[in-house]
């Protein structure tokens, strides 16, 4: 272990002065890069079921080309039965120097309510020194970090200080279903020593910051029936038990008055910040200021945790939210008792719980909490 230590130490050394004039390159080619990122945004690559996937393989066709025009090699589009395609590109010319795998996501969000854009969502737009647009951050700019960073050092250098692998997936926003068979499919391709993603955020403008975690996730679609069609309230209302209460006292029962979860037993297994991660707590300034405008919370709505906690609760506390619910519609709104209703809702895991006994956990206490059944 010593030996790889010294190595490393070695290689730092040497590098720094190389950086430097890499970084240099990137700062001259800003508005070239940022052209790629342009590029990259203006494909509406929604990996969301209903969209059209076609947008998606366009998606991987321009980050492709991207990858070759900016010096890398091997580049492929791989596929997999039933996946949005991802991307492969490397640069493996440093024998006997670690191998990086990069990682970031082509993929995007829909684009939400469109009457809330500036802009239109799909037309990169630059706003006070801010790109905006669907995907221009999460995670085109993943990308196109990773490319740019690639292109400074070959143009500087005419080589790179480590072997390097990049995958740009194209369906994280979804969920990254087949993630899991596509990395069997493809180990050998993808193998590295390290891995990188992009598809995360600085602290703020000024504080470039490493992500060295996020919190996970568990989630479940609940739907609640109570007949088999929808019954008018004026003349049923009264002893027929509606869905939509049931589920929202259902989704009510899950945290108290505090907004902390009531699932018996939820906090036992968290695990406490590491000792590091209290102190770069400290050491990073964050008021409630700053993350009402941060987060856009109203003045007349409460935080559910004392400033002090902001972070800590953002980042090592698990929490459950109701992602959607439905029963009719605002267009189809009438006179009416619901035959069923529906939510999907999850809870954020963090180090120490156990994904598959919170999920079940949640379950038991949902069944737990279904009145008038
Ligand atoms: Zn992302």
């Amino acid at each position: 272990m010593d030996g790889t230590h010294i190595c490393i130490i070695g290689l730092m050394s040497d590098l720094s002065s190389k950086s430097d004039s890499a970084v240099l390159y990137a700062d001259d080619h800003y508005p070239e890069f940022l052209e790629d990122l342009k590029t990259l945004a203006r494909i509406p690559s929604v990996s969301f079921p209903g969209f059209d996937p076609k947008e998606v393989v366009r998606s991987a066709e321009a980050v492709a080309a991207l990858c070759k025009a900016r010096g890398l090699e091997n580049v492929e589009i791989l596929t997999l039965p039933g996946a949005h395609p991802y991307v492969y590109a490397d640069w493996l010319h440093a024998p006997g120097k670690p191998t990086l795998l990069l990682y970031a996501h082509h993929d995007v969000q829909p684009a939400g309510r469109e009457e809330l854009w500036k802009s239109p969502p799909f037309e990169p737009t630059e706003r006070d020194g801010r790109l905006f647009g669907r995907g221009c951050a999460d995670d085109k700019a993943g990308a196109v970090a990773h490319t740019s960073a690639i292109a400074s050092w070959l143009k500087t250098h005419g080589s790179l200080p480590v072997n390097v692998k990049l995958i740009i997936e194209g369906e994280e926003e979804c969920g990254s279903d087949n993630l899991e068979p596509f990395l069997r499919k493809y180990a050998a391709k993808v193998m590295a020593d390290v891995i990188v993603l992009t598809d995360t955020g600085n602290f703020d403008h000024e504080t470039p910051s490493i992500t060295v975690a996020l919190r996970g996730i568990v989630a479940l679609d609940v739907t609640v029936r109570s007949m088999d069609h929808p019954l008018h309230s004026g003349m049923w209302g009264g002893a027929v038990a509606d869905p939509v209460l049931a589920l929202a006292k259902m989704i009510s029962s899950v945290v108290d008055a505090k907004g902390r979860m009531a699932i018996p037993g939820i906090y036992k297994d968290v695990k406490k910040p590491a000792k590091a991660a209290e102190a770069s707590l400290k050491v990073l300034k964050y008021t409630e200021k700053t993350f009402r405008e941060q987060s856009g919370l109203f003045k007349g709505t409460k935080l559910l945790v004392a400033p002090k906690d902001l972070l800590r609760s953002n980042w090592y506390w698990p929490t459950f939210s109701v992602n959607a619910i439905q029963a009719s519609s605002k267009k189809d709104c009438a006179n009416i008792i619901n035959d069923s209703a529906w939510a999907h809702m999850g809870i954020r895991v963090v180090p120490g719980m156990n994904p598959k006994k919170v999920l079940a956990d949640l379950k038991k206490h949902l069944l737990k909490n279904a009145p008038w059944a």
